[in-house]
């Protein structure tokens, strides 16, 4: 438990007004929203009606039609302002981040930054959507290909990341000329709410921008699967667990349109016997109690050379003893609650499942004491005979699942032998080692590291993983042309017509 009890916390009314949200729009609604700090309702919110969503849908076509002429350096020059609002208001967002999603305050500013780099990544980006010219093999032919706007663009999101995933979406729709239509999780709706208010002072500050460009619905599937079954959404990027993208993926692709997946992952980590102790141990600790546990790149699974495997167990233990525990607002607090108590619920389920098949559990009792209505854990450390049918599933939660290996392809095939390709890494000095991990033989993750933990990406690579992960990509790099329709155009301007391949077709 985190002795710094915290003495002069705000209230969660005044995280609120202090995001903007005045009291009338926080009540009178059917959806309650509570906060994982304390399980405190804090809200009741009036939730988006279904029979709205084609009206809403036709708004973002509406202005899709007009934000599809303004020239891509302009649109980003909203997206700039967003940043610059984003940056104004850093302190008040990442403080309702912390309330409603039970981040720690440092990680709730952390993922108010992230949406600031977006921007910053989608402003330089509104001035390189970069077509090719291409050879054309036939003489007096021009070959080229350009990306143009796609149309309305859907995000579904988890709870867990309840603003960065929107800004890493709209920030890359909206320079590449698309609206946006958000469906936050029905937990943290009020992140949503205040970042519509600092894209709202952008919008302003922006001028002429068409109405719609920019639309939040609140409620829960209901909402997002009309998004999925609408053929006025080309692009849906949907970000949650695999069960989820289990339904949404097929809905989208039903009907032709193009979906971005983001879903769960079960993220490991190798520890090769040259590793740096030091390092790996400080890595492994933030990756796998880190946002206790909610991360879908989170460390979940520990693959640890016989060599050492005591050695580090007993480091990671004598580390995990002293975490702090507790009010995610207080400094000193590593270490926030869950999100619910079905979260609690589903962590002490994997556990107990975990010792039928032979593990041994350090740690991941329930943590009451100083923190009385939230869902608080001391995060679990779990020695396993081997990879078992409970550490192949994601449990969302505080769980590290430690396994020993002998020989480093038995400990990729490992590594790999999972429905997830999220995040991986792998922790060694040798540098056969850490390139066989980065070959083709190696990690079959989207993410692949050396020498750092699986978290915390940067916003400059594209973000997402492989298998039941989905496949997406988000964020940075080319991930962009996810968001755009590629055109090939071939020009003649010569004065005769040979056909490609040599064809003759003379009429
Ligand atoms: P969830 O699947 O319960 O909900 C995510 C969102 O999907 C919510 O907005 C929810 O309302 C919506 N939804 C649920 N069922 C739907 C349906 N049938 N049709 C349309 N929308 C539907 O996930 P969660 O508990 O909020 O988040 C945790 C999960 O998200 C974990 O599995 C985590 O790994 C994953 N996640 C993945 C990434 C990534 O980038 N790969 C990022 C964050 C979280």
């Amino acid at each position: 438990m985190n002795q710094q009890t915290p003495t002069t916390l705000d209230s969660h009314a005044d995280v609120l007004t202090r995001a903007g949200l005045a009291p009338a729009e926080l009540g009178g609604g059917s959806l309650a929203v509570r906060s994982p700090i304390d399980g405190a309702e804090v809200a009741r919110l009036a939730e988006t009606p279904a029979a709205d969503m084609p009206a809403v849908i036709a708004r973002a076509q509406d202005a899709f039609r007009a934000w599809r002429q303004v020239p891509a350096p302009r649109r980003g020059e909203l997206v700039r302002l967003l940043g610059e609002e984003l940056r104004a208001a850093k302190d008040e967002l990442g403080a309702v981040v912390t309330l409603e999603a039970g981040k720690i305050t440092s990680e709730g500013l952390g993922e108010v930054q992230e949406m600031i780099d977006i921007c910053d990544f989608a402003v330089g980006l509104s001035r390189q959507l970069y077509g090719l010219t291409i050879a054309s093999e036939r003489p007096g032919h021009r070959m080229s290909e350009t990306w143009h706007p796609m149309g309305p663009c859907g995000v579904i999101t988890a709870f867990n990341f309840p603003v960065a995933v929107w800004s890493w979406n709209a920030a890359l729709a909206l320079v590449c000329g698309n609206p946006v239509i958000w469906k936050p999780s029905e937990k943290t709706p009020l992140t949503a709410l205040a970042t519509m208010k600092i894209l709202e002072r952008a919008l302003a500050r922006f001028g002429d921008a068409p109405e719609g460009l920019a639309q939040l619905v609140i409620g829960g599937a209901d909402l997002g699967a009309a998004l999925a079954e609408s053929r006025d959404v080309p692009i849906l990027s949907a970000t949650g667990s695999t069960r989820m993208g289990g339904k949404v993926g097929p809905q989208v692709l039903a009907r032709w349109g193009r979906p971005i997946l983001e879903l769960g992952g079960n993220n490991a980590m190798i520890v090769a016997p040259s590793a740096d102790l030091d390092m790996a141990v400080r890595a492994i600790v933030f990756s796998a109690v880190g946002t206790a546990g909610q991360r879908c790149t989170s460390l979940r699974r520990l693959i640890v050379h016989s060599s050492i495997r005591e050695e580090l167990v007993t480091r990671l233990r004598a580390a995990y003893a002293s975490l702090p525990v507790g009010d995610p607002r207080a400094s000193g607090t590593l270490v926030g609650p869950l999100v619910d108590e079905a979260a609690l619920e589903g962590m002490q389920d994997a556990l107990e499942a975990a010792r039928a098949e032979g593990g041994t559990v350090h740690g991941g009792a329930p943590v009451r004491e100083g923190v009385p209505g939230g869902a608080y854990a001391a995060p679990a450390l779990v020695e396993m005979p081997g990879q078992t049918e409970t550490v192949k599933r994601e449990t969302f939660a505080p769980i590290l699942y430690v396994m020993g290996y002998d020989d480093l392809s038995a400990a990729i095939e490992m590594q790999n032998a999972v429905p997830q390709g999220l995040s991986s890494c792998i922790f060694t000095r040798d540098l056969r080692e850490a390139e066989t991990f980065l070959s083709a033989t190696g990690s079959d993750c989207g993410i692949a590291n050396v020498n750092i933990g699986p978290s915390g990406a940067e916003i400059g690579g594209a973000f997402g993983g492989e298998k039941e992960t989905g496949g997406g990509r988000e964020s940075g790099s080319d991930a962009w042309k996810a968001y755009m329709r590629r055109q090939t155009s071939t020009v003649n301007y010569s004065d005769a017509l040979p056909l490609a391949q040599g064809v003759r077709f003379d009429v």
